[in-house]
């Protein structure tokens, strides 16, 4: 019997896959003796080797078939498997393991996170469009299997942690950045470059949820998270603005206590905290929070009006079926879009709107999930159906 926790990242090459190796590679007195199982990656197949080589991990898959020969010759002789291709990640994610971090971005993220519930594993979920899409299955397989959700988005992770008394929460009120437009005129919004849209004030993220922040759907995605991950109902759960983004979240209970978790913005801090549970393990490399040094936190309403993706999210989530896949997959071809310059800033959550409001209005809206099959065909008729509006608004 080994006590080494047994760790697999699907999405290592990622932010929040290298953030996990950076942990994993601390190895403090008093962290945790980990095992790397399985290392995925999409197309960085040079990361992903030099990951694998390092940990000493199992086996590297790499998505994209085209990188299977030089991922095979870059593991030449360490002894650790490569594989490659949709097929390789899933069965990546179902090998034995004690946690599994979804760290893949989107709704591509869903099949291979499922893999990891259907193990059993502890599932560090970094990949919220798996959540939201597929929340209610996601919950109903774990209930099945013993798996369980530690979330890594540090909002999240940071009710998790405060979270000791369910039954007497009054409010779940997740912190908000604003991300970079937070004081962005309308107009100044409307004229936004890709390369501004990325720029996130605190963390350093991929371009998908950089885009997601500064328009807020990563806030209104992160709504609808909470609202699967903590079985609240929207209207108790809040967003607040704070700039500073040093109280990742609060939780607030019918005594009038709110608790919340402090910290610098590093996702070191939530992803060990997912590795480790239900313990801690010490970082000592990460810089601490000085308050004294900070001074002051602000916190201020979100502004609905230019920030329509929060209240988009709140009718998804409200209207419940498959209306969150919606929502998520309009926003996921409308993102690619604006990165390709093929749209504007605000066109991402103009056409986001109406494509939720189009099947909102439509026979299928009433329609729950009640596969998983379900949720991916609900999510191709998003795609066809958004592709085509930009192409008529071009
Ligand atoms: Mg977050």
């Amino acid at each position: 019997m080994s006590n080494r926790t047994r760790v697999s990242i699907l999405g290592a090459t990622g932010s929040v896959g290298e953030s996990t190796l950076s942990v994993i590679a601390e190895n403090a007195p008093g962290a945790p003796d980990f095992e790397v199982v399985a290392l995925t990656a999409n197309t960085s197949v040079e990361a992903l080797a030099a990951a694998a080589i390092s940990t000493k991990a199992e086996i590297a898959i790499i998505a994209d078939e085209k990188h299977y020969a030089q991922l095979k010759s870059l593991l030449a002789g360490t002894g650790i498997e490569a594989a490659a291709g949709a097929n390789a990640v899933n069965e990546g994610a179902a090998r034995p393991a004690d946690v599994v971090v979804a760290g893949i971005v989107g709704i591509a993220g869903l099949p291979p996170t499922l893999e990891a519930v259907r193990q059993g594993a502890r599932v560090a979920l970094a990949n919220k469009e798996s959540m939201v899409c597929a929340g209610q299955l996601l919950r109903q397989e774990a209930a099945r299997t013993g798996a369980r959700f530690l979330p890594i988005d540090s909002e999240h992770n940071a009710i998790f942690q405060v979270l000791d008394r369910p039954q007497r929460v009054e409010k779940l009120i997740l912190t908000s950045s604003g991300g970079p437009f937070r004081s962005a005129s309308q107009q100044e919004m409307a004229a936004v470059t890709p390369e501004q849209a990325v720029a996130h004030p605190n963390f350093a993220m991929g371009a998908k949820i950089s885009i997601d922040s500064a328009t807020m759907m990563n806030k209104g995605l992160e709504l609808i998270e909470a609202a699967y991950l903590f079985d609240t109902p929207v209207e108790r759960i809040e967003v607040l603005i704070h700039p500073q983004q040093i109280i990742h979240s609060l939780v607030a209970y019918d005594d009038g206590s709110v608790l919340a978790q402090l910290g610098l913005p590093d996702m070191r801090t939530p992803i060990s905290y997912a590795l480790a549970w239900p313990d801690r393990m010490p970082l000592p490399g990460l810089e601490r929070l000085d308050l004294a040094k900070i001074g002051r936190l602000d916190f201020l309403p979100p502004d609905t009006e230019r920030f329509p993706a929060l209240s988009l999210a709140r009718a998804a989530v409200a209207a419940g079926g498959a209306a969150p896949i919606v929502l998520n997959g309009a926003n996921e071809v409308a993102v690619a879009a604006f990165l390709q310059r093929r749209i504007g800033f605000l066109t991402i959550a103009q056409v986001a709107g109406e494509v939720l409001d189009e099947f909102l209005n439509s026979a299928s809206a009433n329609a729950v999930p009640a596969t998983f099959d379900d949720v991916y065909e609900t999510d191709r008729w998003t795609r066809r159906r958004t592709i085509e509006k930009l192409r008529l608004a071009a």
